[in-house]
């Protein structure tokens, strides 16, 4: 079957909750995805930074076959040899106290609002159902109700209400809108280190810094959501350290398996997570045997095989050459680490033209908002996989 074909099928029998590049991939490996047609592409944008460690990274395929074979799913009614590996490993690797598995990056953050609001009325003393968290403007923490109940995003919202209360949105960077929106019924604080989906905004430098001393003098959790900024993309295993900071409870997903199955995280360093008693929280699938045995190994190749260094060295020397461009369509290139975004100006007419002419040179991109294109390639690009990219953004920016 020919692409078309596949594109056909999507449109006919599939829901339209998406609006994809018309590329039908079918392999992967490394930095490299190949199409239906035979064609080869550069993926820039890693599923969103779920596959860090490249395309079918070969030890974590065989973690996968091999547990396969073994034991996938056992429920948490009883227990499995992977698990207490796995909390082992990952408390020791984040400096966690404890951890707590789920699948998806939503079901993390979702997860992370039940414990913080229970600890709230457990151990701060709030009155029963009061409990406040705060949250930033132009967020993205997932798609369930509660999620995008507190998105500022007009599409993620519309028609979805009613939606759950007990969320104050406060403007992102701004550490004096966040002071003056805490009140003694505050439990959380829930934040990106640096906004993936609204276009890779990076706060002012010590923002991260003063939410956690201001958590800290208000007795408020600081919740950083580092499901897209963490292992590695930034070029530190969690982006929190650019700021020399602990937050007190971490969400990873996406990259916590290479992008081999949905493994998601809450990672306390606050006794936060004592506060969930046997029966109050769960999910069928979550710390499961293959789950765990996956997220093991595609941590300890991020970490073995140099990932992290890499996306700090090469992350540098992409942005460098990208802003030498110096093309007057661009208004600004920001970036930490492999976690890139170009912003256009709005006069050029929105960046999905960028997005599908990349694609035509094989590199595949995705724009976020109109006028941002983020380049987020795996954590395993060499200095010539980037001189070959910027050799195709030049072309097309030249061209245009
Ligand atoms: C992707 C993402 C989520 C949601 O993860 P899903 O696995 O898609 O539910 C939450 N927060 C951030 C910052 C993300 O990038």
């Amino acid at each position: 079957m020919k692409s078309q074909a596949y594109i056909d099928l999507e449109n006919r029998y599939g829901a339209h909750n998406y609006k994809p590049l018309d590329v039908v991939l079918t392999r992967g490996e490394g930095i490299w995805v190949w199409d239906v047609d035979g064609n080869r592409y550069m993926d820039c944008l890693s599923a969103y930074s779920a596959v860090n460690q490249g395309h079918c990274h070969p030890a974590i395929m065989q973690t996968m076959v091999d547990q396969a074979r073994l034991l996938t799913l056992t429920s948490r009614a009883f227990r499995n040899d992977q698990l207490g590996l796995l909390y082992k490993e990952v408390c020791e690797l984040t400096h966690s106290h404890k951890m707590l598995p789920m699948n998806s990056g939503a079901e993390a953050v979702e997860t992370v609002i039940k414990a913080v609001r229970k600890w709230g009325y457990k151990v701060k003393g709030i009155p029963d159902d009061q409990a406040e968290i705060i949250v930033c403007s132009n967020n993205f923490h997932g798609r369930t109700i509660t999620i995008v109940g507190f998105s500022t995003d007009p599409g993620s919202r519309e028609g979805f209400g009613p939606f759950t209360p007990g969320f104050k949105i406060v403007p992102f960077g701004d550490a004096d809108a966040l002071e003056k929106a805490i009140t003694p019924h505050t439990v959380g604080f829930l934040v990106e280190p640096i906004q993936g989906e609204a276009g890779v905004i990076i706060p002012p430098e010590g923002y991260l810094r003063e939410a956690k001393r201001l958590c800290e003098q208000h007795n408020v959790v600081l919740i950083l959501d580092e499901i897209q900024t963490g292992l590695g993309r930034t070029g530190k295993l969690l982006a929190e350290e650019h700021e020399g900071i602990e937050a007190d409870l971490t969400l990873v997903g996406k990259a916590l398996s290479g992008g081999f199955y949905p493994v998601s995280a809450v990672l306390s360093n606050k006794e936060v997570m004592d506060v969930l008693r046997p029966g109050e929280h769960g999910s069928t699938f979550g710390g499961n045997p293959l789950a765990c045995a996956i997220a093991r190994t595609a941590l300890r190749v991020l970490v073995e095989e140099g990932m992290i260094e890499n996306a700090a060295t090469l992350g540098h020397y992409f942005i460098d050459a990208l802003r030498s461009l110096k093309d007057p369509k661009i208004k600004e290139i920001r970036g930490k680490g492999l976690m890139i975004g170009i912003e256009f100006h709005p006069e050029v007419g929105g960046a999905r033209q960028y997005s599908e002419k990349l694609m035509a040179e094989g590199m595949l991109c995705k724009e976020t908002h109109d006028h941002i294109i983020r380049i987020a390639p795996p954590l395993v690009i060499t200095r010539d996989d980037i001189d070959w990219a910027l050799e195709r953004i030049a072309k097309v920016l030249r061209d245009d």
